[in-house]
C-alpha cells in the first residue's frame, strides 16, 4: 500500500501535465500583472478569514484549484502597482531556475552535492568582488538572505579582530559592535545572538539626513572603551531600510582602518549599485570593506533567499566557523572553496547560484545595472511628483528606489498628522489598487515606496497620489 501511495507521488507523466498546466497558470498571471490588466496589487484579507479559507480548502477544495489559490491570494510583486517591501519582482527565467534548484535538490554543502552549483557560485563571487573593487586574495559564498549574512559576516568579524579564542572558550569580556541608529534590525538581533547584549550595541546618532553622524564615530568609540567594551566592528548601511539613506561608507572605511576595526558593509539592498554606472558613487568607500553583504532577491530580479557575502580576504571566511585559529589552517583547507559548507551557516543550502548565472549566461551584466539605475531613477521620478503636490511632504531627498513621504496640513498637530497617515495606508492596503508601505522616523508616521518593478510608471504614481488626495481630503473635511 505504502509504496503505491510514493508511486503515485512520483509519477512522472503527472508531473509533465501539473507542470505544463502551472507554467501556462503562471504565464497568464504574469501577463496580466506586469500589464496591469487587473486592478489590484493585493487582495487583502483578514489573517483569521485567510486561515479559515485554508482549512476549509484542505478539507473540502478542489485540488485543481490549488495553484490557481493559492497564486491568487497573495500579493503581486510583479503589479506595477507593486511599491512595497523590498523583494524584487523575479526576473521569470529565475523561476524556472527555483524549479531545477528544487528537483535537483542538491544540498551543495559538500562539492559532489552539487558540483555545478559550488563551481558556478565560485564564479558569481568572483564577479562581485571584481565589481566591489576587491583584489584576488578576495572571496566569499551565497547564503540564505541579508539576515543570516550579517550575522555571518559579524561571527567573521569578531574571530578575525577580537585577540581572544570566543568560538571555543565562550564570551570572556564585553565585546561591541558600533552601528548606526537607523540601520536593520537583523544587526541588532545578531549583536544579541552573539551575547554581546544590548550594552554591546553602540548605536551612532544619525544627521538630520539620516546618515549616520561619522563626527561622532570617535566619541562613541572612546566612551565605549572608557567602560570596557572592546570593540570589534562598525557597520555602514548601503542604504538603510527604512529610508533608502546610504551611510558615508568611505569615511566609516576609514575610521575602521585607524582604529583597527572590522569594516563591514551591509548593501542587502543597493550592494547591487557595484553594476550601476550612473549610480555606483551611493556605495563610494565600499571598497574599503572587510565584508560587503548583496542581496540577489532585492534589487536583482532573483527569487528569495539568495544573498553575496563577500570578503576583502578570504581566509576570514574559511575561518569563521573553524575550531582551529585561523593562523593554524592549512593551505590546503583555504583552497577547498569547493566545499562551500565549511564556510556556511547552512549545511543544506539550494542551488540560489543557478539564478546568478542564468541572468549573467542570459542578458550579460548590464542586466543588474539596467534594472538598479531604472528602479533609483524611478525613485527620483516619484520624489519630484510628490515635491509638486502642496499637501505631500517627502521625509528626504531619497538617494535611492526607496521613498518616504507623508500628507501635510499645516492645521494638525504631529499626533492628528501620524493618525491621519496612518489611516492612508490602512485605506491603500484594504483597498488593494496599490500596495505600499510605512515607517516611523523620528516619531512622525511616513508613508513608504520603494520602487521594485521596472514597469512602474509616472501615470501609476500620479494614480497613487490622486487615490491618497482624494481619500485624506474625504477624511478631512468628513
Ligand atoms: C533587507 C535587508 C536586510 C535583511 O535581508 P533579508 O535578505 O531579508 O534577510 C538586512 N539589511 C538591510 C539593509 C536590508 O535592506
Amino acid at each position: 500500500m505504502h509504496k503505491k501511495l510514493l508511486e503515485q507521488v512520483y509519477k512522472t507523466s503527472d508531473f509533465n501535465s501539473n507542470g505544463h498546466l502551472l507554467i501556462d497558470q503562471l504565464t497568464s498571471h504574469l501577463e496580466d500583472k506586469l500589464n496591469a490588466s487587473s486592478r489590484n496589487a493585493i487582495n487583502w484579507n483578514e489573517p483569521e478569514k485567510e486561515l479559515e479559507f485554508w482549512k476549509n480548502f484542505l478539507s473540502d477544495g478542489d485540488s485543481n484549484d490549488l495553484f490557481k489559490e493559492i497564486t491568487k491570494r497573495t500579493t503581486h510583486i510583479h503589479h506595477p502597482h507593486y511599491m512595497g517591501h523590498q523583494v524584487s519582482p523575479p526576473a521569470p527565467i529565475t523561476a524556472l531556475t527555483g524549479l531545477i534548484s528544487s528537483l535537483i535538490n542538491n544540498g551543495t554543502a559538500v562539492y559532489e552535492m552539487g558540483m555545478s552549483s559550488n563551481a558556478i557560485e565560485r564564479i558569481i563571487i568572483e564577479l562581485v568582488c571584481k565589481k566591489i573593487g576587491f583584489a584576488e586574495t578576495s572571496g566569499g559564498f551565497l547564503t540564505s538572505g541579508g539576515t543570516l549574512a550579517n550575522l555571518t559576516a559579524l561571527l567573521s568579524a569578531r574571530k578575525a579582530i577580537t585577540k581572544r579564542d570566543i568560538w571555543n572558550k565562550g564570551n570572556q569580556n564585553q565585546l561591541g559592535i558600533m552601528v548606526s541608529e537607523e540601520a536593520h534590525y537583523c544587526v541588532d538581533r545578531a549583536a544579541r545572538i552573539m551575547g554581546l547584549g544590548e550594552q554591546g550595541i553602540i548605536k551612532v546618532p544619525v544627521t538630520k539626513e539620516f546618515r549616520m553622524d561619522t563626527d561622532l564615530m570617535e566619541s562613541k568609540f572612546k566612551e565605549a572603551q572608557e567602560k570596557g567594551i572592546e570593540i570589534f566592528a562598525i557597520i555602514g548601511s548601503a542604504p538603510s531600510t527604512a529610508t533608502g539613506i546610504f551611510d558615508d561608507l568611505e569615511v566609516i572605511g576609514e575610521f575602521a582602518k585607524k582604529q583597527n576595526i572590522w569594516f563591514h558593509v551591509d548593501g542587502a539592498h543597493g550592494g547591487a549599485g557595484i553594476f550601476s554606472k550612473k549610480y555606483k558613487h551611493t556605495i563610494k568607500g565600499i571598497e574599503l570593506a572587510d565584508s560587503v553583504v548583496i542581496d540577489g532577491h532585492k534589487m536583482m530580479m532573483m527569487p528569495a533567499l539568495t544573498t553575496a557575502l563577500v570578503y576583502k580576504d578570504v581566509k576570514n571566511a574559511k575561518a569563521t566557523f573553524s575550531q582551529k585559529a585561523d593562523y593554524l589552517l592549512s593551505d590546503s583547507e583555504y583552497e577547498d572553496w569547493y566545499n562551500s559548507g565549511k564556510r556556511t551557516f547552512e549545511c543544506t543550502k539550494n542551488m540560489m547560484a543557478i539564478h546568478w548565472f542564468t541572468l549573467l549566461k542570459l542578458y550579460g551584466e548590464e542586466v543588474f545595472d539596467a534594472n538598479v539605475t531604472l528602479l533609483y531613477d524611478m525613485g527620483a521620478l516619484f520624489a519630484s511628483l510628490i515635491e509638486q503636490e502642496p499637501n505631500l511632504e517627502l521625509a528626504l531627498q531619497p538617494m535611492s528606489n526607496i521613498v518616504c513621504f507623508r500628507y501635510y496640513s499645516p492645521g494638525l498637530d504631529t499626533e492628528e498628522l501620524n493618525a491621519l497617515n496612518a489611516k492612508i495606508r490602512q485605506f491603500l492596503l484594504e483597498d488593494g489598487e496599490f500596495y505600499i508601505v510605512q515607517t516611523k522616523l523620528k516619531g512622525s508616521h511616513y508613508m513608504r515606496i520603494t520602487v521594485m518593478n521596472p514597469f512602474s510608471t509616472e501615470q501609476h504614481f500620479k494614480a497613487l497620489i490622486d487615490k491618497i488626495k482624494a481619500f485624506s481630503t474625504s477624511r478631512l473635511f468628513s
